[in-house]
């Protein structure tokens, strides 16, 4: 029996005779929608096989069709096992969605949790604004404090939507942010440390959004 290791060279080299089929730069994994970037991922055996329905009123005949999956994908599937038949095209979405453009601003995992976290977030914030200790920093930082909120907030929403706009403003505000936390003394490693990680999901992601 073949090794893991072999198992996930071939789904490479697969993966690479895939590649060489397309001109284009990025798939989408078919299992958590991630961007695999130009010659990486595995080309594994369809989880979904068969002929489907659409919504749209036609059907759609996965049999024979692969799975393009990232690594992490692969990585959590003991069953991923190299795909054997005639190179074809991956769905990109194993709902058949397999038109590019309606793809482009689907929103990958890392968006969904970031946001989800970030409603939480800014749930939290809001007692913090009308607090004691928000009044004792000084009088202008409840008022501040409150528009960061909900300027946070809005980026969530527009970053829920795949928008452009929130993944820049909410840099350009956590960049002014961290000015400010500097400037009163009050900066500490987690005022960075968690918008950086929205950044660098929200960055990564800014060529799918619209
Ligand atoms: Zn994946």
């Amino acid at each position: 029996m073949a090794s893991r290791e072999q198992t996930k060279r071939r789904a490479r080299e697969r993966a690479l005779e895939f590649w060489r089929t397309t001109s284009q730069n990025e798939w989408l994994c078919n299992r958590c929608n991630d961007s695999i970037p130009r010659d990486e991922g595995y080309l594994c055996s369809p989880q979904i096989t068969g002929v489907h329905s659409l919504d749209t009123g036609g059907s759609l005949d996965l049999s024979g069709c692969p799975d393009l999956i990232c690594d992490a994908c692969f990585e959590s599937d003991a069953e991923a096992s190299p795909f054997e038949g005639a190179i074809r095209p991956p769905l990109q979405d194993a709902l058949g969605q397999h038109d590019a453009g309606a793809l482009k601003s689907k929103r990958p995992t890392s968006i969904t949790v970031i946001c989800v976290l970030g409603f939480i977030g800014a749930a939290f914030s809001i007692p913090l604004i009308f607090s004691d200790v928000a009044r004792q920093l000084g009088s202008w930082y409840p008022p501040f404090l409150g528009l960061m909120s909900a300027l946070g907030l809005a980026c969530m929403i527009g970053l829920w939507k795949m928008k452009k706009w929130a993944a820049y403003t909410y840099t350009g505000m956590v960049a002014l942010n961290q000015i400010v936390l500097l400037a009163t003394g009050l900066w500490n490693i987690f005022a960075i440390l968690l918008p950086a990680i929205v950044i660098f999901f929200a960055l990564r992601n800014v060529s799918r959004m619209t």
